[in-house]
């Protein structure tokens, strides 16, 4: 036993061996250091073999198997093998797209860093009975660790001043800090609310249910009360001496729940898992949840390949959120990859959204999933908003704004409510055109429109980056009067900062919330009332909770009702419910204005009766009679080079290798693709459906196969599973 297979960081389906003299089965799993090229690059063992098909003397010797980190566990192998099947991607690719970066790289060591926590001492419960301290915040964290001790990162997510407040308070000889034994924390679980009878039955199923495999779609309002759910879920498998693992669309954009997590699980290592993590943080947290002393971790997508030896539950929540699935490389669905690991582990997992995947809740329906529902907003006085259409052909629009729309914001004004006006786009001006000669201001590189981003004065490419002066004078026929068309966040903020002179208003988009901690101190802003009327895109629309936001203006949604794509239908409803959402959360009732040209789109009506479920039977019903997914299985080949005749005639000659087409197999022509240009080269595609899952799986394996021994060439190419954008 003294041959290392092992996987590379490479786009190649096949391992390399090497010789290592005390390997031993243990070993698989393990990342080591071996000569690559001239250089050493690290691997992971795949498998420790007797002899090797490579002759004895080409084989080179590893330089040191890594032992310093645990090695990974058979489960997690699996796991990544069973992405590298479905995805049609090397094993290699996938098992280090899984891996933090330090791990990744040759010259870098690890100790893996204990969570701290803190108890209370004598003389703290002294100090304690003598009430009141004079510092509330100090009160605060000695009244926690009365109850229990306290993971730390829980105690600074209290309040900015508590790192210096327990400082002040060790000091004084009242608390101590130390450091718990792995799975030595309690779990201890906040109740906070009672249950309403919604949950209790929600909850009631699911623990019907018991231990073992099974899937949930929690198909709840916005404002339900999903959360609470979660949460019991997670203390039930805490209790049990399990991990959970709760993923969410966009981390940074929800600070609030990882704190709400916190308090409610005070002495509980939770740890993140999100791209926004500097290197050294995220390797940590990783080994916390490979080690098992991370009870709890919250995470995005690449949170799924996280090891956990002691997986006990699975949350997904907005299930249906298009960021679960990844874009480049390994491009996995999260939601499809955690389903998995699921029925790997054998635990129950809830998929949870207020606008499921139209395919989640066909599996809903066709009973593969168990379907819970919460149909009522959780706090009592919290109606749901009522949803007007805006018909804008009945309307003087001035500068985008229909009058109904102005007077609604006013009336929020004067009675000191928070209004949102969202819209979907970013920049100044969507495109530059010219009236004369129709030109408008194409980027160079892609086949899409710059835009005017007010502040920078520079079109901007928000596809590809690219960016150019503004042109004073019409590239095309010299025309000077070239003006801005359509309109972005920062057009609106300066028309509404014109009507309404005396409103505080904030524009919250991706330009303005860039730099580091500007989003959380918007929601501050937000939170604290210094802020009439929101200007705001999708960012806005997630998970956040604003009390005093009585109006959501939706200016420009028409777009997505006639689109080329036939998921855009799908995307709108579940933004403007999500949208729609925002508006009445506590006790003021709220209410949504859509402008649109077509108030009697049945989009618009499912949305008023806020009818999910209708809406979707309808969707239903057109996919099927168009065959389109759920009821087909779809996969794409995309190919890209400098010159879209090289793409195509790539995707040509790729179709031909296939060979003859099995009969449950369509095998579309290949076509440019919407957006054409990316990045300076030409992209095109060709669409693979079949009525079958398997069957397209053993299409798809043959044919990648033959595609990976093709000669390398200038055309760059990849499948795409179950894609999402075309
Ligand atoms: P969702 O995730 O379904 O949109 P949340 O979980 O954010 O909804 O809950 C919305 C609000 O309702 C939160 O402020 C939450 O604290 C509150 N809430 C949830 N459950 C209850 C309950 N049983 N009683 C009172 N308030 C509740
Ligand atoms: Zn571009
Ligand atoms: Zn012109």
């Amino acid at each position: 036993m003294n041959i290392l297979r092992v996987a590379f960081d490479l786009p190649l389906p096949r391992l390399f061996d090497y010789r290592c003299a005390d390997a031993t089965v243990a070993d698989v799993g393990m990342r080591v250091l071996v000569p690559f090229g001239n250089k050493q690059a690290v691997g992971v063992i795949v498998e420790v073999a007797d002899k090797s098909e490579i002759s004895d003397e080409k084989l080179k010797p590893a330089v040191r198997v890594l032992r310093e980190t645990p090695a990974l566990g058979r489960d997690w192998l699996e796991l990544v093998q069973f992405c590298c099947d479905y995805y049609h991607r090397p094993l290699g690719e996938v098992v280090f797209n899984g891996l933090p970066a330090r791990l990744r790289r040759p010259g870098t060591t690890f100790s893996l860093k204990q969570e701290a926590a803190y108890r209370l001492n004598a003389g703290g419960r002294e100090a304690m009975a003598q009430l009141p301290l004079r510092s509330k915040l100090k009160h605060t964290l000695l009244l926690a660790l009365s109850q229990s001790d306290c993971a730390e990162p829980a105690l600074l997510a209290k309040s900015a001043g508590a790192k210096k407040a327990l400082a002040e308070l060790r000091s004084a000889g009242w608390i101590e800090r130390y450091h718990p034994a792995p799975g030595a924390m309690a779990g201890r679980f906040i109740e906070k609310v009672a249950l309403n009878a919604g949950q209790q039955q929600v909850l009631g199923e699911i623990e019907r249910h018991g231990p073992g495999y099974g899937v949930f779609l929690l198909h709840g309002i916005t404002g339900s009360g999903k959360t609470e759910i979660y949460l019991r879920l997670i203390a039930r498998a805490l209790a049990a001496g399990r991990q959970a693992l709760v993923l969410v669309p966009e981390i940074s954009l929800t600070p609030r729940l990882e704190q709400e997590f916190r308090e409610r699980f005070p002495d509980t290592p939770l740890v993140s898992l999100h791209s926004g993590l500097a290197d050294g943080e995220r390797t940590q947290h990783w080994l916390q949840a490979q080690s098992g002393a991370a009870a709890i971790v919250l995470g995005t997508r690449l949170a799924v390949f996280a090891p956990l030896p002691k997986l006990g539950l699975i949350v997904v929540d907005e299930e249906q959120d298009a960021s679960f699935k990844q874009q480049d490389g390994l491009r996995y669905s999260a939601r499809d990859v955690a389903v998995f690991r699921a029925r790997q582990a054998g635990i129950t997992i809830v998929l949870g959204s207020a606008t499921p995947a139209i395919e989640t809740y066909a599996h809903a329906l066709s009973g593969r999933y168990r379907l819970l529902q919460l149909s009522q907003r959780a706090v009592p006085q919290a109606q749901l908003p009522l949803v007007h259409c805006i018909d804008m052909r009945q309307h003087k629009i001035e500068e985008g704004l229909a009058p109904p729309v102005v007077e609604a914001l006013q009336a929020r004004l004067a009675r000191g409510e928070q209004s949102l006006v969202f819209l979907n786009r970013r920049g100044y001006a969507p495109v530059l055109m010219c009236p004369a000669c129709d030109w408008v201001s194409g980027c160079k590189r892609c086949s899409t429109r710059m835009v005017v981003p007010l502040a920078d004065r520079q079109l901007r490419c928000h596809h590809c980056g690219a960016n150019t002066a503004i042109p004073r004078h019409c590239p095309n026929c010299g025309n000077a009067d070239i003006r801005p068309f359509g309109r972005g966040t920062q057009r609106l903020e300066a028309t509404l900062a014109l009507r309404f002179p005396q409103a505080r208003i904030l524009r919250v988009d991706r330009d303005s919330t860039r730099n580091k901690g500007s989003f959380s101190r918007m929601l501050e802003q937000i939170h604290g009332g210094r802020a009439d009327i929101l200007v705001g895109t999708q960012i806005l629309a997630k998970g956040h909770d604003f009390p005093n936001l009585t109006l959501v203006a939706v200016l420009n949604a028409d777009g997505a009702l006639y689109s080329a794509d036939y998921r855009a239908p799908e995307r709108l409803f579940a933004q403007l419910m999500q949208v729609a959402g925002r508006a009445g959360r506590a006790g003021l009732p709220g209410e949504v204005l859509i402008q649109t040209q077509y108030p009697r789109h049945p989009l618009y009506l499912a949305l008023a009766q806020h009818d999910y479920a209708g809406f979707a039977r309808t969707l239903l019903a057109e996919r099927e009679q168009a065959g389109f997914p759920p009821f087909v299985f779809e996969a794409v080949l995309r190919a890209e080079a400098a010159e879209l005749k090289a793409a195509l005639g790539f995707l040509r000659e790729a179709a031909k290798l296939a060979g003859p087409t099995p009969e449950n197999i369509a095998l579309y022509d290949p076509v440019p693709m919407t957006v054409t240009r990316l990045a300076e080269r030409e992209r095109a595609q060709l669409l693979i459906q079949s009525g079958s899952r398997k069957a397209l799986q053993t299409y798809l394996a043959l044919w990648s196969a033959k595609l990976h021994a093709l000669p390398q060439r200038d055309v760059r190419w990849h499948l795409d599973v179950d894609p999402i954008e075309f």
